[in-house]
């Protein structure tokens, strides 16, 4: 069975996927469905306005699609990673990078679920589940990216608070966002064991949401710079131990980077899908564009590529449900997966010509807001670090 994919998809990519159990297939169904009723058609407005509003994350809360990996006793539905991984390739099918739902749900509520007490799950998890809170995590600087250990932002203990001075860069749902994950320093002098997280309120006194970047691609999630002056965290907000937050980041990573991988490959299912068809109705020198052997050769290498990256990835999806996955294997998947995501999504807008490159059609959105894969949940080059520090 390879019910994940089209018709036309099938015969193209032949290996069977079965990854997915009944239930899963019928919750991605689900989300095509409600993606093309309710968030698509809103996605041209919501790019120019840099944001997806608060009323369509309640709306994704409503169908249930916040709640995934959330337990039921916390408002969520308590599913597995799978059906959280097909929820991901269904926003990458449908080409729809906004809203940022996989870092609500698939990278900030874990940090909660996995990490926090009763107390601070009781707090946040219900309302991310309803889309009433939207969360963000707080790690990159503007002097501190790849070199995570070296962020700034200071949290002096005074009393029974934490008080919060810095800034962070580049920080998605930051805007729209009211809780953010924090990463700060409690003990600048012992460097990455000095990091602790903090669950900060975005409407506390001091908490500055100071502009929405403009950014190539992503156009319609909003990516923030913030301030914090003198920002009184209660110390009950401290996410596990004080000084123990790099060990909760390295471990949350392996998500964050497979999820990447997970919406790579259906990206470069949905392109190969979309061009193959391109191709075979566009005409030129009185036939089809796909009769010229350079096509064909080139959809050849497309689909080669795909098939690879998708086996791959599945195996690594299998990995992580069993929770089996290490950091060696989701950075090869990051890795792997957007440099063939870029390869193939390259190709496939040469052979759209001068449409591919117009935003109204889907493949040159998808080539923009598939760069920055390369770039976030940790650079490619860090992730060659990783991999080959093991070598
Ligand atoms: C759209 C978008 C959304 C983002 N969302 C978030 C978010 O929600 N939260 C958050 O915290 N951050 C977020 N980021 C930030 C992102 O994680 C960082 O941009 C990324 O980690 C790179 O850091 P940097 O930009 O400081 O680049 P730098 O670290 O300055 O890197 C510059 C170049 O140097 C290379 N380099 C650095 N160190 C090494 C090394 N050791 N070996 C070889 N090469 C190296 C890098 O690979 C890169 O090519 C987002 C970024 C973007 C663009």
């Amino acid at each position: 069975m390879n019910a994940t994919h089209s018709s036309e998809l099938n015969a193209m990519l032949r290996l069977p996927r079965t990854l997915y159990a009944p239930e899963h297939l019928a919750f991605g169904d689900a989300m095509r469905r409600f993606l093309a009723a309710e968030i698509t058609p809103h996605m041209q407005k919501w790019e120019e306005e840099g944001m997806v509003p608060k009323s369509a994350w309640r709306r994704f809360g409503d169908v249930g699609a916040l709640g995934a990996g959330i337990p039921e006793e916390y408002g969520g539905a308590g599913e597995d990673f799978l059906t959280l991984a097909i929820a991901v390739e269904e926003h990458a099918r449908a080409g729809m990078a906004a809203p940022a739902f996989e870092l609500h749900t698939g990278i900030v509520a874990p940090y909660l679920v996995r990490h926090g007490n009763e107390a601070q799950k009781r707090a946040w998890l219900p309302r991310m589940a309803s889309g009433e809170v939207v969360a963000s995590i707080g790690m990159t600087e503007p002097n501190s990216g790849s070199d995570l250990a070296a962020v700034r932002t200071r949290a002096v203990r005074d009393g029974d608070h934490y008080v919060v001075n810095g800034s962070k860069i580049f920080i998605t749902n930051g805007i729209v966002g009211d809780l953010v994950v924090l990463v700060v320093k409690t003990a600048p002098e012992l460097k990455a064991k000095g990091v602790s997280l903090l669950l900060v309120d975005t409407s506390l006194p001091g908490y500055r949401k100071a502009r929405n970047v403009k950014k190539v691609g992503n156009k319609a999630q909003d990516t923030a710079e913030l301030f914090f002056d003198d920002v009184r965290v209660p110390a009950h907000c401290l996410l596990g131990e004080e000084n123990g937050g790099w060990k909760v980041l390295m471990s949350e990573l392996v998500q964050e980077r497979l999820l990447v991988a997970v919406r790579a490959a259906a990206t470069c299912e949905a392109a190969l899908e979309m061009t193959v068809r391109w191709v075979k109705e566009r005409q030129a020198f009185g036939g089809r564009v796909f009769d010229f052997q350079n096509t064909r050769f080139r959809l050849a290498d497309v689909a080669t590529q795909t098939q690879a990256l998708r086996v791959f990835t599945d195996r690594c999806i299998d990995l992580h449900a069993r929770g089996e996955l290490d950091m060696h294997s989701a950075a090869m998947s990051k890795l792997y997966s957007t440099e063939v995501q870029d390869s193939v999504l390259d190709t496939c807008m040469q052979l759209h010509g001068g449409t591919g490159y117009m935003w109204d059609y889907p493949i040159g959105r998808m080539w923009a807001d598939a760069r920055v894969h390369r770039i976030y949940a940790g650079t490619n080059e860090i992730m060659r670090e990783i991999i080959g520090r093991a070598l």
